[in-house]
């Protein structure tokens, strides 16, 4: 499908047609409108990057990589065509992760794509256009981190602070892009609002390797961004139609977590559908969030709890959109 491509610059934008072979039931998704002012205070954002410890490194083959360390997973692929990154984790942490590429790749990142525009996903923005990357993301990520949007920072009242125009997507896409480099073709496709209204997949074609995002916390509950345009239905809906797109031998790189499978996704799948239904009973039976989370609905699903996301957490999130109708 053709999907439209614009190019900016600070002020300047330039707009061309470009072939993005999206998948046809990747539909252009009707402009999102952020949520009422949900019920509770959302959850707090996930915790600054500390120094912490080398990257850990998965080699997946045919020059890709997956990095697992603070914040987002990172997905690479090297060749001579250079490196190819999706997401760049936090600022504190950016000089580690270039090191690793240049260590892997022999040189610097050339195309960073950010899956959404969180700060443990797309914090390390600035660092990477720094070292030559161009940066490439959905135009609703663009608007979130340049402030065009408001937008409700995770846990706090205000708004997050716009990133520095060094920070900011320089080619923003409505529905996909591909890229054909190292071999290999590679398609991002923007999905329907989920984690935000700005959540993009990424599938190296010919290995079969899909990376979600944060439309997929491998076994652990996911953060849903209402605030951010995310939807609670819409995350369900997103990951089934993954389910749909891949196969038994396809690997998932998660946005945290680790490598997974279709078995997994389909876990995850099973836990939402399961703590979607148990919240909506309580919003039936006439609870208030706090009597709601008082009964602990999620606790068939304690073991998916973890970090900041524990069951009460969850459970406001999942209350909070139902009663949002998203
Ligand atoms: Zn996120």
């Amino acid at each position: 499908m053709i999907g439209r491509i614009t190019l900016m610059s600070g002020a300047a934008a330039l707009s061309l047609a470009a072939c993005a072979t999206a998948p046809a039931v990747v539909a252009d998704p009707a402009p999102q409108v952020a949520a009422a002012a949900p019920a509770s205070p959302p959850p707090p954002p996930p915790p600054a990057a500390p120094a912490g410890p080398p990257q850990r490194v998965q080699d997946l083959g045919g020059g890709i990589y997956m990095l697992i360390g603070n914040g987002g997973n990172i997905g690479l692929s090297v060749g001579p065509d250079g490196a190819f990154v999706i997401d760049d984790q936090f600022p504190n942490n950016a000089d580690q992760n270039l090191a690793k590429i240049r260590e892997l790749a022999g040189g610097g990142p050339k195309f960073v794509v950010n899956t959404h525009w969180h700060g443990d996903h797309a914090g390390g923005n600035a660092a990477f256009a720094g070292a030559g990357a161009t940066i490439f993301a959905h135009e609703n990520v663009r608007k979130r981190i340049s402030g065009q949007v408001a937008t409700p920072a995770l846990g706090g009242s205000g708004n997050a602070p716009a990133s520095p125009p060094e920070a900011w997507p320089v080619v923003t896409f409505t529905q996909g892009v591909d890229f054909h480099l190292n071999g290999e073709t590679i398609n991002v496709y923007k999905v329907q609002a989920s984690h935000t209204d700005g959540d993009s997949f990424v599938h190296f074609r010919e290995p079969d390797i899909l990376h979600m995002g944060d439309v997929f916390f491998n076994g652990r509950f996911p953060v849903i961004d209402i605030g951010s345009g995310g939807s609670v239905k819409g995350f369900l809906a997103a990951q089934k139609d993954a389910l749909t797109r891949v196969s038994a031998t396809t690997r998932i790189i998660p946005g945290h977590g680790e490598l997974a499978t279709r078995a997994d996704l389909e876990k995850s799948i099973a836990m939402l559908e399961g703590a979607i239904a148990a919240v909506q009973a309580r919003i039936d039976a006439g609870d208030t969030l706090e009597q709601a989370v008082a009964r602990k609905p999620l606790a068939p699903w304690s073991s998916w709890a973890w970090n900041f996301i524990n069951e009460d957490r969850f459970t406001t999130i999942v209350y909070t959109g139902l009663k949002a109708g998203t």
